[in-house]
């Protein structure tokens, strides 16, 4: 019936795997079989993809799967005090499933929570603000097998905590009002707006959005196809959340946008698998514009302008936030990064010409369609036109959604958000770079400090190599293993990091770093190998004090104590004599 009911689709596999683990707690292997009949695929690729993706389960979990978010925020919160609470309360062990089959738990990358962190994903409902008498009460709830559905819906709130708006947030914003704008301009001078507006992508790399559509518009296909990332995997971010939560009708006009300029029928919104209680909303969302004929055939009159719009989940892979990787997704593969060129304005979904796009992009698309390119390249800087969406979170007193015009100092950012005693930011994520508090008067923009939105602060007293720790297991986690010098470089380095952390670090195993981190940023196949050293580059240059105090030896030092580890050895045969000991 699943099957059946995604028309047997090789490139709906994901979704498809997606369903059966819903229906079943894992994916059994019989599913994979059977999945693999139907869709006439390769049993190993359908094992592959099931496999690849850490919201997917090929052994049985928890009929309660409790999933707690791990973000550097996260842990200065409290969530690993959090979880051990939990697990006492339930005689649980992190990892692994109850003996009954309730209850699986365990840790999970940042949920997009942060400005409201602690938080758990309940079998994909995020409960934020996590304290020990909430946790109490969900084990209360899992305890009397009560189903997630008839929770008290106070559990589930997610505030948009939106603190400061600008020229896009701040705007009223009418249902059509951009297709309408775009159907009168025509599609050329519409395109000539953007190119006017110097808009620059807000997924961090800023390809200039005219030179993107551009492309695909010249580029040979029988179709083109939009696609929205909403993949906001970078720990940190949460401002697409937001968007698509309250800012949903000017993303999908933005896409609706894109599709008149390019020619597409066909837009994809890829929605990342922590964010799926936002499913239902943007569906009705969605169905909504279609009965005002703001998508479907002939929009709003126009014969011929045909476009719809698919969400397809993720589920729980960071790597798919990079194009060509979300592109695979959407094909129903592993998120694996293609090889470029060809981008995907070329080739892209099903080889086709392909516009990937972030959510705020398509936002600034719409209001661009609506005020013109002139009323949107007023404000930020040359370089850096319009505004920026920013997720702010950590050691402030007002968490929460910020808009800024680009430009804007991290210094006068941080008096807004009330982060008195700020020491340190991470701009842009663990990908991104790591500010001090000597660097406070840097800007946001994309020729200072580019970054798709994530501004964590770290006030004065929180252990920054801790920090670069949590980054350094992140991107551990997250390499997708395709090419050697980030798949083994992240693995070392979150192991020379940890020795560091663990007081057993040289300064040996600081040139180590450097010479790994080097290698990665040269060597990698795609972007997340290139920025994985990043939080630990930065840490080296800017924070001495943040390790120095932590080095044993300039020389080589083993990564544990050897004489703790012969510890046990000792108390068994019952010697304490020197002998018993290292030199
Ligand atoms: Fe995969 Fe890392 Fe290589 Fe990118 S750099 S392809 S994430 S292994």
């Amino acid at each position: 019936i699943i099957c059946q009911r995604h028309g047997c689709e090789p490139h709906r596999l994901l979704q498809i795997l997606i369903d059966v683990q819903e229906m079943y707690c894992f994916i059994p292997p019989e599913a994979i079989t059977f999945i693999a009949r139907h869709l006439n695929l390769p049993r190993v690729n359908v094992e592959g993809a099931a496999g690849f993706y850490s919201f997917l389960s090929l052994e049985p979990a928890g009929r309660y799967r409790v999933l707690f978010s791990d973000n550097v925020t996260d842990r200065m919160l409290g969530n690993e005090e959090l979880m051990r609470h939990f697990c006492n309360r339930l005689w649980l062990e992190p990892g692994k499933v109850s003996e009954d089959g309730l209850i699986s738990t365990n840790f999970t990358s940042c949920t997009g929570m942060c400005d409201q962190g602690p938080t758990a994903l309940i079998n994909g409902w995020p409960v934020t603000r996590l304290s020990k008498e909430r946790i109490d009460l969900i084990a209360d709830l899992i305890l009397s097998k009560s189903p997630v559905s008839d929770w008290p819906s106070t559990l589930f709130e997610v505030n948009d905590n939106i603190r400061r708006t600008d020229r896009l947030l701040g705007e009223p914003f009418e249902p059509g009002s951009a297709i309408r704008a775009t159907l009168m301009r025509g599609a050329d001078a519409t395109l000539g707006e953007l190119k006017l507006s110097r808009l620059r992508g807000r997924g961090g790399a800023g390809y200039a959005t005219a030179d993107k559509w551009t492309a695909c518009r010249d580029s040979e296909g029988t179709a083109r196809y939009i696609v929205c990332n909403a993949d906001e995997g970078e720990p940190g971010t949460f401002k697409d959340r937001v968007l698509l939560n309250r800012y949903a009708d000017m993303v999908f006009e933005g896409m609706t946008v894109g599709a008149r300029l390019l020619g597409s029928t066909k837009g994809f919104l890829y929605l990342r698998g922590e964010y799926q209680y936002l499913l239902k909303k943007l569906e009705e969302v969605l169905a909504r514009r279609c009965e005002a004929r703001l998508l479907g055939t002939d929009i709003l009159g126009e014969p011929g302008f045909d476009f719809d719009i698919e969400i397809h989940l993720g589920a729980g892979a960071y790597i798919c936030g990079e194009e060509s990787a979300l592109i695979e997704s959407l094909e129903g593969r592993r998120g694996k990064p293609r090889n470029r060129p060809p981008y995907p304005a070329q080739h892209g979904y099903l080889d086709q010409p392909t516009v990937v796009n972030n959510v705020e992009t398509f936002a600034c698309s719409a209001m661009i369609a609506v005020h013109g390119g002139k009323w949107f390249g007023e404000t930020g800087t040359w370089e850096s036109s319009g505004s920026k969406i920013l997720s702010i979170a950590g050691d402030c007193t007002l968490p929460g959604i910020y808009e800024y015009p680009f430009g804007v100092s991290v210094r006068e950012i941080l008096q807004d958000c009330a982060a008195e005693e700020a020491y340190a930011v991470q701009v842009g994520g663990p990908s991104g770079i790591l500010v001090s508090w000597k660097e406070f008067e840097r800007s946001i923009s994309f020729d200072d400090l580019p970054t798709a939105g994530a501004f964590t602060i770290f006030g004065r007293g929180r252990d920054i190599l801790e920090a670069v720790r949590n980054y350094a297991h992140f991107f551990a986690h997250e390499s997708c293993g395709f090419c050697t010098p980030c798949r083994v470089g992240t693995q070392l380095q979150k192991k020379l990091v940890d020795k560091i952390a663990d007081g057993h670090g040289t300064a040996s195993d600081l040139e180590e770093l450097k010479h790994l981190g080097h290698l990665m940023r040269t060597m990698s196949h795609c972007g997340l190998g290139h920025t994985a050293p990043n939080p630990v580059l930065d840490m080296l240059e800017k924070f001495p004090g943040a390790y120095e105090q932590k080095l044993t030896s300039l020389s080589f030092e083993p990564a544990f104590d050897l004489d703790a580890a012969l510890a046990t050895a000792r108390r068994i045969t019952g010697r304490d004599d020197p002998w018993a000991h290292l030199p």
